[in-house]
């Protein structure tokens, strides 16, 4: 990102703090802060004043933030929130924000026993999530990147399957070619579920060998540059039966279905629908149990939620999944993810990899 990209968002802030009569606001949350100063070290905090803008971080990290962040920097020994509280004093805020879903419970203590008598705590949700949702050409040409890191190495692990070979095995070497790629490292745990397991949206990988003719559900993502990718393929041991093909084929066109519902304008939940209403043509909607797909970025899970009650209009530029899946006790589950950027007129699919069900 460029320095001026940072500092538009922060003017975009202090917008946002005149409209709420905030003349101070403290961001703790990593993604945020990230997004607001470009610090990619773990521990730093932003207090956001109606004329500048101060990053605190600890002394592990003063070199890096004096590489990465675009505004002041103030190292600090002790606790990051007494070095806020004093410059809150010296700046004379009187109505503090922070963020109430990202702050600790005992940081938000802290603040609310050590603020100037005359101050008060103002909680705020949501604000720079929402500037996030819409991406920058820069964020997303890092998503398309990490988008296409993900699939090479899907296909590298798809190669090292082997008989015998344990559902972590295959985790394990998933993990190692994302990081191959040139990624940090996954963007979420790796799923990998076979037979049966594959009917848990969640799975976790365990010891059990991936079992021959049967389902394997593989759920991957990476992070490059800072951004997360997001995709779900499955794969067949063996020659899939009828009714495998039947439900693959339900699942897909769901998913496409989804995809095409995808454009500026449209609500969120205008995209659940167009998923759930195919599959209920084939009977096999109450086998789906989640939401139809999630914003990305920063974060593997950021809004919009593509689900039955998220209104947030779709705009150019939100990167969001599609994703969905039906579960059946005694089956298995099969999903299909993407990753896909709203467009001027519609979607563009990024992730490359094939959707039809692999034989292996
Ligand atoms: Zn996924
Ligand atoms: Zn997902």
């Amino acid at each position: 990102m460029r320095d001026n990209a940072f500092e538009a968002r922060q003017e975009k802030l202090r917008e946002k703090m005149r409209d709420g009569k905030l003349d101070a606001f403290v961001v703790s949350s990593a993604a945020n802060v990230r997004y607001l100063v470009g610090f990619t070290g773990s521990n730093g905090m932003l207090l956001a004043l109606p004329n500048r803008t101060v990053f605190f971080t600890d002394p592990r990290y003063q070199f890096q933030a004096a590489q990465e962040v675009s505004c002041a920097v103030r190292v600090a020994t002790g606790p990051l929130l007494a070095r806020i509280i004093s410059v809150l004093r010296r700046a004379k805020s009187r109505r503090v924000g922070f963020e109430s879903s990202r702050m600790s419970f005992e940081g938000y203590q802290f603040l609310k026993e050590n603020l100037p008598m005359r101050a008060s705590l103002e909680p705020v949700a949501g604000w720079i999530e929402q500037f996030r949702m819409v991406k920058s050409a820069d964020e997303i040409a890092c998503i398309r990147r990490s988008v296409e890191a993900n699939s090479k190495a899907f296909e590298e692990a798809v190669k090292r399957i082997r008989p015998g070979m344990r559902e972590t095995d295959l985790a394990a070497e998933v993990d190692y070619r994302v990081r191959g790629q040139g990624a940090e490292g996954p963007a979420f745990e790796t799923i990998v579920a076979s037979g049966e397991r594959s009917a848990l949206p969640h799975a976790r990988p365990t010891s059990a060998a991936l079992r021959s003719n049967a389902l394997l559900l593989v759920d991957m993502g990476a992070t490059l540059d800072g951004y997360a990718s997001d995709m779900t393929r499955m794969l067949f041991l063996g020659r899939p039966g009828a009714r495998v093909k039947q439900v693959y084929n339900a699942v897909l066109e769901a998913q496409l279905a989804a995809i095409d519902a995808v454009r500026p304008g449209r609500t969120a939940h205008a995209v659940d629908r167009a998923a759930r209403q195919t599959l209920a043509g084939f009977g096999l909607d109450r086998a789906f149990m989640h939401s139809t797909g999630h914003g990305l970025g920063l974060e593997i899970h950021e809004p919009p939620r593509l689900g039955r009650k998220d209104k947030t209009k779709l705009e150019k530029g939100m990167t969001v999944t599609i994703e969905p899946g039906i579960y059946l006790q005694g089956f298995g589950g099969i999903r299909i993810e993407d990753t896909v950027v709203v467009t001027a007129n519609g979607c563009e699919v990024l992730t490359p990899t094939a959707k039809e069900l692999r034989t292996i």
